[in-house]
């Protein structure tokens, strides 16, 4: 059939045989394998490329060993049976994308999209600083990883997979810091003894969290449906625990301090004895040298 030309034409109607040919060459049909055929196109979901099948099911009754016909595609319009294809790209097949999901061909990849999003989210909203911070930790940690892989094809694993990595890599290796030094300067990974610096749990979490922040964007933009990062928890990292100086300990450095006649002596009283943070001792001290 090349083209229809279908007309509920009375004598036609109740006909379910090869239509007759028109005089300008076009084939008729009758209006029933119209109908037919207009079924079989729904029941594939009007799939482009829909899959034929032809046979026929038959159940054995296993007490007598006889055979009864269940079901035949020869029942079918045209004697086969079209099961949509179920492809998800658009441009193969219209139909069956718009149910499987579409895959457009032009989600970015995720470095392409942090790059969007620095320049285009973060720089403009957000202040300087912030866009810094998440600038170093797109181009040092996130893109030499994830940076190759579509956006949409991101997933949980990979996540856990490169935080994992952050944690084992020597930064100084994988950035080159030491190779960077002049050669007489050089003392670690270059010269073979790998200084092992690797990432702060702090900065673990940073790298996560910029991640994710991206991603949410992604999702709001809808290029993506789900963010993959918002599952993956982290341990809280330990917080640094600083040494406090015994009462005796200060006392001696204070004492060492008078008898160096050290310019900042007073600074250091106020610090120790009056529990003055470094900014408020500093606004006394520029307090009296304007008074
Ligand atoms: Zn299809
Ligand atoms: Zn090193
Ligand atoms: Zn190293």
């Amino acid at each position: 059939m090349t083209a229809a030309t279908a007309a509920p034409d009375p004598e036609l109607i109740t006909g379910s045989g090869p239509g007759a040919d028109a005089d300008d060459g076009t084939e008729t049909i009758s209006w029933a394998d119209f109908r037919a055929w207009e079924r079989q196109l729904a029941s594939s979901g009007a799939c482009t490329h829909p899959i034929r099948l032809r046979g026929r099911i038959d159940a054995i009754d296993r007490a007598t060993g006889e055979t009864a016909p269940v079901y035949d595609t020869a029942s079918e319009h045209g004697g086969v049976l079209h099961v949509a294809c179920g492809n998800r790209r658009e441009a193969v097949c219209p139909a069956c994308s718009a149910i499987y999901g579409p895959v457009s061909s032009d989600v970015p990849k995720v470095g392409e999209y942090l790059l969007y999003w620095l320049k285009e989210i973060v720089q403009p909203n957000l202040a300087p600083k912030t866009y810094q911070t998440y600038e170093l930790f797109v181009r040092l940690h996130i893109d030499p990883y994830l940076g190759h892989k579509r956006l949409d094809r991101l997933q949980v694993k990979d996540i856990r997979q490169w935080l994992n990595k952050l944690a084992s890599l020597c930064q100084c290796c994988t950035q080159g810091k030491d190779v960077a030094r002049p050669e007489s300067r050089r003392r670690c990974c270059a010269i073979g003894k790998c200084c092992m610096e690797v990432l702060a749990p702090w900065s673990r979490k940073d790298a996560r969290d910029t991640l994710r922040a991206a991603l949410t964007c992604a999702v709001e933009e809808e290029i993506i449906s789900r963010n993959p990062v918002s599952v993956i928890r982290l341990p809280a990292p330990r917080k640094h625990k600083c040494s406090v100086w015994t009462v005796d300990e200060a006392r001696r450095f204070l004492e060492s301090a008078r008898r160096d006649e050290d310019a900042l002596y007073t600074a250091y009283v106020l610090i120790l004895v009056l529990g003055l943070r470094k900014g408020e001792v500093l606004g006394a001290y520029l307090g009296s040298g304007r008074s």
